[in-house]
Order: C-alpha cells, then sequence, then structure tokens
C-alpha cells in the first residue's frame, strides 16, 4: 500500500515527539508499505512567525502578504529535515521536500493559497530508493516561484492533495485527539468519537469551526475519493475515517454539533434593489477571496432592501473597505457590524430523509430562552447564528437534544 502520514503540530511539538513520529514512520514502512509523510510546523512556532512578523508591521497591505508566507513557510522547513533526520537516526531512510521541490503549485492568493497542481515525480523516485518521503506541509510556490502558504492548518490540505495525486490508499491524519467528535468535548463532555463519517458531514463540520481538519482537505478528498484517517499520534486506536456516505449513515439524524465564533455579521441597511446590487457588493468580496457564508436579503421597501451576511472575523475590516468603495452613496451609518456572534450548526445526513430537525432545534434554544439571530439551512445542515456568550451552551443543549451524548455510566 502507499500510505500518506500526515503529522500536525503537537505530533512534531518536541524532539521526542519528532522521535515517536520516525519510528512510526518506519514500522510502517517495514510492513510492506511505501511512506509519504507531511509534517505541520512545531506546534506554537506559527504563531510565533507570524507574531514576529506583526511585531515588525502590524498591518501590511495586501501587496505584502507574500512576506508573511515567506516567514510562516519556514517553520515545516525546520520540521522536514528534523524528522529525516530522525528517521535516519532510528534506522530508516528518508528524504525532505519542500513544497517547491515536488512542485506543488498554488494560485497566488498569498496566506491562504490554493493547490492547483502537485508533481509526484520525485517523491515516487524517493519511494523506488526505499526513501521514507517527508514532505513540508502547508506551503506551495505559485507559478512565478513565489513562496506561498495554504491558510492556517493547510497541511492537512497538503496531505490529502499529495494522497490524492500519489494515489494513495489512505491518507492519516494524526493529531492529538482520538478522532473526530460529535462535539467539541472541551465545551461537551459527553461528546463521543465517531467512527465513521460522510465527506459531506466532515465539510460542515470542519466549515463549522471544528478544527480537526481544515476544510479544504475534506473538499480534496470528497472530489478524489481520498480515504481520510484521522487519529491520534499519541496511540494505536482506530480514530475517525471520513469517507463516501455509506448506506447505514442516513439511520442517524444529527452525527454532530459545532459552533464557529469565527465569523462576523455584516448588514447593509437600504442597499437599492434593482439588478446587479448584490453582484456589485460580492464581486470584490470574491475577488479578494473572502469567503462570504450566510447571507439574508430581506423584503424591500421602495426601493431598498437590507442585507445580511456573515464572513470571517479576520477579514471583517478589507470586507467594509471593499463595500464602501462597490457602493460609495452607502451612509457611513448603513453598514453595521457585529463581530460578536456565534454561528452554532447541527450536521447530518439523516435530515435528508427525516422532517422535523430543523423544529426541534428551534424549540431546544427557545427552552433555554437562547435568541437566534440568523437561520440557515441546506439538506444536511441547520445553522443558526446566536450571540457569542451563548455559543457553548447552545452547542451543549442541542448535542443532549439530539440524544449524541454517551450513554451515562
Ligand atoms: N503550521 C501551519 C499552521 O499552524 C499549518 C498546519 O499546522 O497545518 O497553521
Ligand atoms: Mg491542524
Amino acid at each position: 500500500m502507499l500510505v500518506v502520514q500526515k503529522f500536525g503540530g503537537t505530533s512534531v511539538g518536541s524532539v521526542e515527539r519528532i522521535r515517536e513520529v520516525a519510528r512510526r514512520c518506519i514500522a510502517t514502512q517495514k510492513a510492506g508499505n511505501d511512506v509519504v509523510v507531511i509534517v505541520s510546523a512545531m506546534s506554537g512556532e506559527t504563531n510565533r512567525l507570524l507574531g514576529l512578523a506583526k511585531q515588525v508591521n502590524d498591518d501590511p497591505p495586501p501587496e505584502y502578504e507574500r512576506e508573511l508566507d515567506v516567514i510562516a513557510a519556514t517553520g515545516e522547513q525546520v520540521t522536514v529535515g528534523l524528522v529525516s533526520l530522525a528517521i535516519q537516526k532510528a534506522g530508516g531512510q528518508a528524504q525532505s521536500f519542500l513544497g517547491s521541490q515536488v512542485r506543488i503549485v498554488t494560485d497566488s492568493a498569498f496566506t491562504r493559497a490554493r493547490i492547483q497542481s502537485i508533481d509526484g515525480q520525485k517523491i515516487h523516485d524517493a519511494l523506488k530508493q526505499g526513501k521514507i518521503a517527508v514532505v513540508a506541509g502547508f506551503q506551495g510556490t505559485d507559478a512565478d516561484g513565489n513562496i506561498t502558504t495554504l491558510g492556517r492548518g493547510g497541511s492537512d490540505t497538503s496531505g490529502v492533495a499529495i494522497a490524492a495525486a500519489l494515489k494513495a490508499d489512505v491518507c492519516e491524519i494524526y493529531t492529538d485527539v482520538d478522532g473526530v467528535y460529535t462535539s467539541d468535548p472541551n465545551v461537551v463532555p459527553s461528546a463521543r468519537k465517531i467512527d465513521r463519517i460522510s465527506y459531506e458531514e466532515m465539510l460542515e463540520l470542519a466549515s463549522l469551526g471544528a478544527k480537526v481538519l481544515q476544510i479544504r482537505s475534506v473538499e480534496f478528498g470528497m472530489k478524489y475519493g481520498v480515504k481520510i484517517h484521522v487519529r491520534s499520534s499519541f496511540n494505536n486506536n482506530e480514530g475517525t475515517w471520513v469517507v463516501p456516505e455509506e448506506k447505514q449513515m442516513e439511520s442517524v439524524l444529527v452525527s454532530g454539533v459545532a459552533a464557529d465564533k469565527n465569523e462576523a455579521k455584516v448588514t447593509l441597511i437600504g442597499v437599492p434593489d434593482k439588478p446587479g446590487t448584490a453582484a456589485k457588493i460580492f464581486q470584490p468580496l470574491s475577488g479578494a477571496s473572502i469567503v462570504v457564508d450566510m447571507i439574508i436579503q430581506n423584503i424591500s421597501e421602495a426601493g431598498r432592501t437590507d442585507l445580511t451576511f456573515t464572513v470571517p472575523r479576520a477579514d471583517l475590516k478589507r470586507t467594509v473597505e471593499l463595500i464602501r468603495r462597490a457602493l460609495p452613496d452607502m451612509a457611513e451609518q448603513g453598514i453595521k457590524t457585529d463581530d460578536n456572534i456565534a454561528k452554532v450548526s447541527v450536521v447530518g445526513v439523516g435530515m435528508r430523509s427525516h422532517a422535523g430537525v430543523a423544529l426541534r432545534t428551534f424549540e431546544i434554544l427557545a427552552e433555554e430562552g437562547i435568541n437566534i439571530l440568523m437561520i440557515s439551512t441546506s439538506e444536511i445542515k441547520i445553522s443558526v447564528v446566536v450571540e457569542a456568550k451563548y455559543a457553548e451552551l447552545a452547542v451543549r443543549v442541542l448535542h443532549d437534544g439530539f440524544g449524541l451524548g454517551k450513554a451515562p455510566a
């Protein structure tokens, strides 16, 4: 088998952890597999590097985001070298590769680049020589050779994309938890580990801030059918398999409940209600790679309408600037923002075939007196925006209300 193993920051967080990674890779190879390892920076390192950048220049203009990537990408350069040395020391053979050395070509959206192509040749060559290939996660280069990074948590995407490019049999994502849980165990003590989950559900949970997997890694997995196994690097337990939807998954009404506190709400009051306005507003946001999530337009009155949507909190300032530019006639007070919100969602493919999940969600929140600010639904998800201070409570009552908790001992 060809096995891709991706190790996150805590899994390479110390010299001892790196030795442990080396042992695991060698054991996997000795079991008869070709092994490709993708690593993150040591835990805390990316924050440290970006913190340094911030001390020097706390608000670089977009043209200077290129420099942030030059800085941040060094974290992974260190770990690929260390892991290769550790593998050699433990009796194996390894070769490290930076993103540019295996031609991980991305677009030029610095700090959030998207992978366009990967040339697996050098990796295959290393494998043929009996080596373990150790590839830097999180980074690539654009067509002009600029160093790019894939956004926070991006080495998950490196792992799955490389697994797809190499047609690997499995992509194992090693982390510091035992798998994907029905909710964040720090918030919901009764949360359970999920054994198998569909790409679609995982996509929703990942987008909701269940931080185990970067969302794009799940998109890649779904698109190319990569079997993803999320598991702990601290034990040998079976983790969570992220796989194509299976028949029996439908019998579960709700698979998970998650909260996302990384969004902010923007309301535009009294925008002209005529064709082209929405496009005019969202075009520049899309051009700036700002991911707009929930969008609600109200019924209009006297040719004007209100529009509310959410964007990542980190993009709020830029969003407002872009909208001011797109709608120069808009009054200052016509743009309202609120970053004190949380999006709470219940997710499950079972919703497709069962009615009443939305109603039950609203009832459960009502019983706790939690006010709902926005609602959106999809085939397999119901999301509500609430005041940030209610996020944890909402998650807990929904998790228990839908019977996801462990049976009491
Ligand atoms: N080191 C990067 C980060 O901290 C990428 C990753 O760990 O996945 O976001
Ligand atoms: Mg991660």
